[in-house]
C-alpha cells in the first residue's frame, strides 16, 4: 500500500517546528534583512545560541543525534519536514545539538575530545576536503600528509570549507600513499587550529553565517593519534559526510520556494496594472501554476529519497534526482517569484533577491548539476538503477 500521509508524530512535529519559524524566527527577518544590508550578521552568535537553548529548553535539540549522546534520533523523514519548514525562513538557523556524522567514527578518547563538544556547541568543525584542483575530481587531491615520528605532517590547500574562519577544529583529508591515492591512499585528520593551519575567508554571492575559507597548511603536525577512522580509509569517509543527506538541501530551498509562492501570490492579487491585478493576467497564473507543480514534485522526490534512507536502501540515486530537480527547479521559481514582483523584486527591501542569491548555491555546491546528472546517468546506464524507480 502507498501511504502519502503522516504519522500523528510526525505531524506533530512537524507542527511544533512551524510555530516554532512562525513565533521566534519570522519576527526577527526585517532585522536580518537589515544587518545583512550592513554587512553584519543575521543573527549575532549569542541570539543563535539563545534560540537553540529555547528549542532545547523545550525538548528540541539534536535532531538527528542518537539518544545516548541526548539527541531526538529522527527519522530522515522527520528530518527532512523540519528543514522545509526551517527553509520557510531566511533567519540563518538551524538547531543545535549536531555533529557531523564522521565524527561519529572517532575513538573514545577522540569522541571526547571532538564529538561531544561539538554536539554540546563547544567547538565548531569544518569538513575539508576540496581544493583549488580538486572539487568535482574529489580524487585529485594534492594535500599530503607524511610520517614522523609519532606524527603527520600536513601540508597544502583547501578552498570553499564552509565554516573555516569560525572552526577550531578541521577534519581534513590528505594522500598518504599516493600509490594508492583514493582507493586506500587518502587518510582523514583532525587538525585543531592551534596546530597552526591558517584561514582565508572567500566572499561569496549569498548571505552565510559560515562564511568559506581557504586553509592553509604549511608543515602542520598532527599526533598519530588524530587520525579519525583508518589511515587510508579517508576517501570513504568523505564520501559518507556528504552522502549523509544530500535530500537536506533541497528540502531546506523547497520551503523558501513555498513561502515565496505565498509572497508572490499575495503581492499578484493586491497589485493593479491596466485596471487590474496581474494575478489576473495568464501570464502570471502560469508562473504561479508552473511553480506550484514543481513545488510538488520536488516535495515527493525529497520525501521519498529520505523514506528510502529510513528504509536502509541505498538512496544515493533517488538523492541525486532530488538535489538535481530542487536545485534547477528552485533557481527557476525564485526567479519567477522575483519577475512577478517586478522592480520590487529586485530590492534589499524583500527578501526575494537575497533567496535568489542563496539558492543559485544549491547548484553547485556537495556535487553541482553536471555531477548529479553523470552519477544519475552511470547508475542507469550500468543497470544500479531502474527507470521504473523504487517500484521497480
Ligand atoms: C559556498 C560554498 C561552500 C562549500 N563548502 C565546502 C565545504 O565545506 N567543504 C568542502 O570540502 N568543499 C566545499 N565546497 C566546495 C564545493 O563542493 C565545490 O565547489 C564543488 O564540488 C565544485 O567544485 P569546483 O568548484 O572545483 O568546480 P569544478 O569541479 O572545477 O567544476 C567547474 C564546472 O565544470 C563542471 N564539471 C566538472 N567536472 C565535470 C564533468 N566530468 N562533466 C561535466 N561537467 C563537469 C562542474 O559541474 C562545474 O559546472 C563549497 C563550495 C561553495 C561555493
Amino acid at each position: 500500500m502507498v501511504d502519502f500521509s503522516l504519522t500523528e508524530t510526525e505531524r506533530d512535529i512537524r507542527d511544533w517546528v512551524r510555530t516554532f519559524v512562525q513565533r521566534e524566527l519570522v519576527p526577527l527577518e526585517q532585522e536580518v534583512l537589515r544587518r545583512e544590508r550592513n554587512h553584519e550578521r543575521g543573527l549575532t552568535r549569542e541570539e543563535l545560541k539563545d534560540l537553540r537553548q529555547k528549542a532545547r529548553d523545550a525538548g528540541f535539540w539534536g535532531v538527528q543525534t542518537p539518544e545516548e549522546y541526548g539527541g531526538m534520533n529522527l527519522s530522515a523523514v522527520l528530518t527532512a519536514l523540519i528543514e522545509i519548514e526551517l527553509g520557510r525562513t531566511f533567519v540563518p538557523f538551524s538547531f543545535g545539538g549536531y555533529a557531523d556524522n564522521i565524527l561519529y567514527h572517532a575513538n573514545e578518547d577522540q569522541k571526547q575530545r571532538y564529538l561531544v563538544p561539538t554536539i554540546e556547541g563547544d567547538r565548531k568543525s569544518c569538513f575539508a576536503i576540496t581544493e583549488p584542483g580538486a572539487g568535482s575530481d574529489a580524487k585529485n587531491l594534492r594535500t599530503t600528509a607524511r610520517k614522523e615520528g609519532s606524527e603527520w605532517v600536513i601540508d597544502g590547500e583547501k578552498t570553499f570549507i564552509t565554516g573555516g574562519i569560525d572552526a577550531d577544529f578541521t577534519m581534513v583529508f590528505a594522500v598518504t600513499d599516493k600509490e594508492k591515492g583514493a582507493d586506500g591512499g587518502v587518510t582523514c585528520f583532525l587538525a585543531d587550529r592551534d596546530a597552526g593551519w591558517r584561514s582565508e575567508p572567500i566572499e561569496i554571492m549569498g548571505e552565510w553565517d559560515r562564511q568559506p575559507a581557504s586553509l592553509v597548511f604549511d608543515g602542520v603536525r598532527v599526533p598519530e593519534e588524530n587520525v579519525l577512522g583508518e589511515v587510508g580509509g579517508g576517501f570513504k569517509l568523505a564520501m559518507q559526510w556528504i552522502g549523509r543527506g544530500r535530500y537536506l538541501l533541497p528540502a531546506r530551498a523547497l520551503g523558501g520556494c513555498e513561502r515565496m509562492m505565498e509572497m508572490s501570490m499575495d503581492y499578484a492579487r493586491n497589485r493593479q496594472t491596466f485596471g487590474a491585478p496581474i494575478a489576473d493576467r495568464q501570464a502570471i497564473q502560469w508562473m504561479i501554476a508552473d511553480s506550484a507543480v514543481e513545488i510538488e514534485a520536488l516535495r515527493w522526490l525529497v520525501l521519498q529519497a529520505a523514506w528510502q534512507a529510513d528504509q536502509g536502501a541505498d538512496s544515493r540515486h533517488a538523492q541525486s534526482i532530488a538535489k538535481l530537480y530542487g536545485g534547477t527547479r528552485a533557481n527557476e521559481i525564485v526567479d519567477r517569484m522575483l519577475q512577478i514582483h517586478g522592480g520590487m523584486g529586485y530590492t534589499r527591501e524583500l527578501p526575494i533577491e537575497r533567496w535568489y542569491r542563496d539558492i543559485r548555491l544549491l547548484r553547485i555546491f556537495e556535487g553541482t548539476d553536471e555531477i548529479q546528472r553523470r552519477t544519475i546517468a552511470r547508475n542507469l546506464l550500468k543497470g544500479h538503477a531502474s527507470v521504473s524507480g523504487v517500484l521497480g
